[in-house]
């Protein structure tokens, strides 16, 4: 609590550096002209899987193959320079850029939720990386927005592969089985909390789970879409 004002009021003393650009900034920690720059994602897009639409609410493949999530609420495209952001967090440990990551999770979400849960990680995948950026996300988010985050209502109980070095196509089959959710989650609307949506299929193998604990709504808060 001491050391939470502490560096409060040392982060309001001293004016921070633009994460991408280095110049000097006094609110945020990227500066306005890098804002501006951002991927964000259009606001005409698929209610249910986040990505751009031209016409419609609904996207063809999430009316052709519902997804067992109901919603995804995401600001950014994953493009640069978010994806070098995300990358320095995730792998480089650049901790002081999860703020700024976590402040756009839920924003651009027009749901409720009652809970937020991190996308779990295998226990291989976590001894190698020393933390879950989810769970620090999650962990972030949910101090902001006050909302509980049930760390361990869900876990990953297999090892799969990385889902970015297989094709689109086997992704479902990569994670079908990963997860076990021991939680009772009846009537609960929950948002999973993740930094990168690419096809949804891990997102969905896990929302299949959640439903099955009874959530009442799964919707996935990610911080940046990938586009086809
Ligand atoms: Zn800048
Ligand atoms: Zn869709």
């Amino acid at each position: 609590m001491i050391i939470d004002q502490c560096s409060r009021l040392a982060q309001q003393a001293v004016p921070w550096s633009c994460l991408l650009c280095g110049a000097a900034t006094v609110h945020a920690r990227i500066c306005v002209p890098c804002d501006a720059t951002l991927p964000r994602l259009p606001h005409a897009r698929c209610t249910r899987c986040a990505l751009p639409l031209t016409s419609g609410t609904v996207c063809g493949a999430c009316l052709d193959h519902p997804p067992e999530y109901d919603s995804v609420a995401a600001s950014y495209a994953y493009a640069f320079p978010v994806d070098a952001l995300i990358h320095a967090f995730k792998y480089g440990g650049t901790l002081s850029i999860a703020p700024v990551l976590a402040a756009t999770i839920g924003s651009a979400s027009a749901t409720a939720v009652d809970a937020l849960i991190p996308m779990p990680l295998a226990a291989g995948r976590l001894r190698e990386r020393g933390f879950n950026q989810a769970q620090e996300l999650a962990r972030l988010a949910g101090r902001r927005l006050g909302l509980p985050v049930l760390a361990h209502a869900c876990r990953k109980v297999a090892d799969t592969a990385p889902q970015a070095a297989l094709p689109w196509k086997e992704r479902a089959r990569n994670v079908r089985g990963a997860f076990v959710c021991d939680a009772d989650l009846t009537g609960f609307r929950v948002a999973v909390v993740d930094d990168v949506m690419t096809t949804g299929a891990t997102l969905n193998e896990l929302a299949r789970n959640l439903k099955r604990a009874g959530a009442a709504q799964v919707s996935g808060w990610v911080v940046a879409r990938t586009l086809k």
